[in-house]
């Protein structure tokens, strides 16, 4: 069994409750709202996004439908125009009854292009109107964006801070400590979470174990420098002198 002075120990639980406050401190810088919510609005964006595309495509495949039908009245309207000019000239009667006949057809033509290039307007003005609004909506998501980075990165410098202060902390407090002692504490640390626990109320402070009374007699019979490893856990555990008051510790044994 390794030694440590019990002095060194008891302050390792005060590492340790350094070392827990940390681990909350990274969970919290993990797990902020602004995470979730900007990734929300991510997947929002990118719904917008696609939508616009297919709007905006929509706008201009009508735009160019709509250039062809504008190109087809005029030639139908300028047909027209070089029929009645050359009646007004004095066609001959056969003539004019096929330019006649010519311009009736022409003029139906002409009403239902017109009808053709009225419901490609609508469509148009349409696709113009759901461009506009996915418009409008990335750019209340760009703001709400702006927004959530400015809170998230003013939550994660003050995490940080509060880091960088309790690293301060724990190197203060690890100083000087016995260099086995913390060694261990590391390594269990590492591979469990928790490196040591107080002996508290005749049960491991990190497992809640309760010993059995063989076990305690033989744990508060070890010299006060032993370091005693938990038994379920194997976790340091550390006996409290009374009055001493370790981190998390609701009590004195037994
Ligand atoms: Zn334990």
């Amino acid at each position: 069994m390794s030694t440590a002075p019990l002095a060194d120990q008891v302050q390792l639980l005060a590492v340790q409750a350094l070392d827990v406050r940390a681990g909350q401190l990274a969970h919290r810088r993990r797990t902020l709202p602004e995470h979730a919510a900007l990734a929300e609005l991510a997947t929002r964006e990118r719904a917008v996004r696609d939508r616009l595309t297919v709007a905006r495509t929509a706008v201009s495949d009508l735009e160019r439908e709509l250039a062809a039908s504008d190109e087809a009245v005029r030639q139908v309207r300028e047909r027209a125009e070089r029929n009645r000019a050359r009646l007004e000239a004095g066609a001959g009667a056969r003539d004019a009854t096929a330019l006649e006949r010519d311009l009736t057809a022409l003029a139906r033509r002409q009403g239902e292009l017109e009808e053709v290039e009225l419901d490609v307007m609508e469509r148009l003005e349409q696709a113009q109107g759901q461009a506009a609004a996915a418009e409008a909506e990335l750019a209340g998501d760009a703001a709400r964006r702006a927004e959530l980075e400015t809170a998230r990165d003013a939550a994660v410098a003050e995490i940080d801070a509060q880091a960088r202060s309790l690293a301060q902390g724990r190197q203060r407090q690890v100083q000087g400590l016995d260099a086995g002692l913390v060694a261990l504490y590391e390594r269990l640390r590492a591979s469990t979470g928790l490196g040591a626990a107080a002996l508290a109320g005749g049960a491991c402070g990190a497992c809640r174990t309760v010993l059995s009374v063989t076990e305690l007699a033989r744990v508060r019979a070890e010299p006060p420098d032993a370091v005693v490893r938990c038994e379920e856990c194997e976790r340091i555990l550390v006996r409290v002198p009374e009055g001493a008051g370790a981190p998390g510790a609701p009590g004195g044994g037994a």
